[in-house]
């Protein structure tokens, strides 16, 4: 093939990518053929190191040769793209684990596709026209090829910025944001390689490295940090909006022309992968759940028509840049089950797990496992079912054999009886996962009971309600010892976003408490300062502007606004339906009162939430509302009433 160079030079397998009036734009050949060549290479004592470089002096790689994706997209078949992307992220995977040393040399663009082969060696070589970006955000795409896990490491927020932004990286701003690894003037290189060529030794290249430049990515991080530190693209495009500044005018302008959907899952995507669990594989997976589903639900084809096939420059996208539905964002980065992307690495076997309570939240989160792949047989004394799981007769049958039991059921009293009836039939040396909400002291009572068991075991409430749990987006606050809490994290991970191991048996629970109390206290707060706007004369959307990007900021006003029709979607737009129940509200300001009185905490605001609470769900109709239907009872109330 002359699109690619393949030969042994010396103790170098080399590599050059050979289509530069193509900006050497890759092909499934090409990747097929850098595969199969690092592959024969990999345990061959004569070659001691890769080198990967480009022809022309433009590009080293702009990106993938998208035309035959669109075709085949637009025809409805989807599978052509999704085999290539799978295949496109084996070698990056490959490339990023190869044991011996590669060594790429990166002139001019190196995008997208470009920054999968060139970016994720040992030694990355940028020069003075160095130009790296991952600008998928612009045609519907996302950050792809593993570079998500570079944007997750970068310092603070700029992983955020590159990747909805697209920012081009000088040499220094890609050292900087760990894309490369040394600054080399070009004239250099020639000689470089060959010497790589003779010797096999890497130690050539820290000879040659010359001191960085300035970055300006470096210079910009202060702006960057406080502007991409929300929770969500809405809050991002509510910081910039709200600031009259260089940086805000220009970064807002370039958001502007690319997808909300894309920008908004790659916010999203980030903050799923930094954390304990990040990894090259992590990231590929994740960013393969959105790639697989790019053309039918995203906004890739109608990205790529305005880009590269008509080129007008107007693509349609599907949703205005502060109104993508958290929903979509979660259904693009649901887990593939069967379809998810395989690495090459082998898999272990699955374990099977015993799902005990399977209501509104248990359902869904039993589904997403079975998705994922794992044996889930399910009981639920209420004879609920979910997609995927095998019902049991009883929660004995359910347990019998599994390798993990997760529960998820109404309360303390209830979790104690399941697990007295199931550890019995625990298979020794199994996990036992409570994801329930209840006391303290039931939680550490039923660890001390499967400890007994020779059963691990962690509690592991969550938040995220069951949005979160049918879009596999809960966090879990969790408590146990380290092993029993590395076994549990792949579930974790199919399960939810993100996993905060927080100490001892009950410490998970105890997080959740003191996190739900704030949120009680927090969301009473901002209702009742809307019931008084209202009657200031105080516009509700005005408020929103002003607090959502002022001090009096918090999860309750910027996500999940009480207020109909002002901010992102969220119960109040759906008449205060839950979303996450007054009742459920009840109930956890009453563990944390509970738990307050138990160690002798002077807990007041909390002590007053559980009371506004009690009076709304019990004397006032607030059951089966929303817990930020607060608004409306606020709303309606007078000093005296
Ligand atoms: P749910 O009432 O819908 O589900 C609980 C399920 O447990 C029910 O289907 C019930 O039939 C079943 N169950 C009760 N006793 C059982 C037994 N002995 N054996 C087997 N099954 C039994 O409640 P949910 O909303 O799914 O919440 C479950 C837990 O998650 C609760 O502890 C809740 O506080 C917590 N939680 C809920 C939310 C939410 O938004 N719904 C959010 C975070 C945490």
């Amino acid at each position: 093939m002359t699109d690619i160079l393949i030969r042994r030079t010396g103790h170098a397998g080399r590599i050059t990518l050979n289509r530069p009036d193509a900006l050497n734009a890759m092909t499934w050949d090409m990747c097929r053929a850098i595969a199969d060549a690092m592959q024969s290479w990999r345990d061959d004592p004569e070659i001691r190191l890769v080198v990967i470089d480009a022809a022309g002096d433009r590009a080293f790689c702009a990106g993938g040769d998208i035309a035959e994706l669109y075709q085949t997209g637009r025809a409805g078949d989807f599978a052509y793209g999704q085999a290539f992307w799978a295949d496109e992220y084996r070698l990056n995977a490959a490339i990023f684990a190869w044991p011996k040393p590669v060594v790429s040399f990166l002139q001019g663009f190196v995008m997208g596709g470009g920054v999968g082969i060139g970016c994720h060696g040992t030694h990355r070589i940028a020069g003075d026209t160095t130009a790296i970006a991952m600008p998928e955000c612009g045609i519907g795409l996302i950050p792809d090829v593993g570079a998500t896990l570079m944007l997750a490491l970068a310092d603070g927020r700029l992983g955020e910025y590159l990747g909805v932004t697209g920012t081009r990286m000088s040499a220094a701003d890609a050292v900087h944001a760990g894309f490369a690894d040394h600054y080399i003037p070009e004239d250099l290189w020639p000689e470089l390689i060959r010497q790589l060529e003779q010797t096999g030794d890497v130690s050539v290249i820290e000879a040659s490295a010359k001191p960085l430049p300035a970055s300006a990515l470096a210079a910009g991080a202060d702006d960057i940090d406080r502007h991409f530190a929300g929770e969500s693209l809405t809050d991002i495009l509510n910081s910039l909006r709200s600031e009259d500044s260089a940086f805000a005018r220009d970064t807002l302008r370039t958001m502007e022309r690319n997808s909300p959907l894309s920008m908004a899952v790659t916010v999203e995507l980030l903050h799923r992968l930094r954390g304990p669990s990040i990894s090259i594989g992590r990231a590929l997976d994740l960013e393969y759940r959105f790639t697989a589903r790019s053309m039918e639900h995203g906004d890739f084809l109608e990205g790529i028509r305005a880009a590269i096939i008509d080129k007008d420059r107007q693509p349609k996208w599907q949703y205005a840049g502060q109104s993508v539905p958290v929903s979509e964002i979660s259904k693009m980065l649901r887990p593939l089950g069967a379809a998810a992307l395989k690495l090459e690495e082998t898999r272990v076997t699955q374990p099977t797990v015993g799902f005990i309570g399977l209501g509104n939240m248990g359902a869904p989160m039993a589904a997403n496992l079975a998705a994922a792949g794992y044996a889930v047989t399910g009981f639920d004394t209420a004879g609920t079912t979910a997609d995927g799981v095998k019902v049991a007769g009883s929660a004995q049958e359910a347990v019998t054999g599994a390798d993990v039991i997760i529960t998820m059921l109404p309360d303390g009293a209830v979790l104690r009886s399941v697990a007295a009836t199931v550890l019995p039939h625990a298979r020794p040396g199994a996990l036992f996962v409570d994801c329930s909400t209840v006391d303290v002291e039931s939680a550490r009572a039923v660890a001390a009971e499967a400890s007994a068991a020779s059963v691990l075991f962690v509690d592991a409430p969550v938040s995220g309600g069951i949005g979160g749990a049918t879009g596999g987006t809960l966090t879990f606050m969790t408590g146990g010892s380290d092993d029993a809490f590395e076994k549990a994290r792949p579930l974790f991970d199919v399960m939810g976003q993100k996993a905060v191991h927080c100490g001892a048996a009950g410490a998970g629970q105890a997080a959740k408490i003191c996190n739900n109390m704030i949120l009680g206290a927090t969301m009473i707060a901002t209702c009742e300062a809307f019931a008084l706007a209202d009657k200031l004369g105080l516009d509700r959307q005005k408020m929103f502007d002003v607090v959502s990007t002022s001090s009096g900021y918090s999860w309750s006003m910027n996500a999940y606004c009480p207020a109909p029709g002002v901010g992102p979607q969220s119960p109040s737009d759906n008449d205060y339906t839950p979303g996450f129940a007054a009742e459920l509200m009840l109930k956890d300001l009453g563990l944390s009162q509970q738990a307050a009185a138990a160690v002798d905490a002077d807990t007041p605001m909390g002590a007053a939430a559980l009371e506004l609470y009690r009076q709304f769900v019990e004397d006032e109709g607030g059951r089966g509302r929303d817990f930020s239907a607060m608004l409306p009872r606020f709303a309606a109330r007078s000093r005296e009433s």
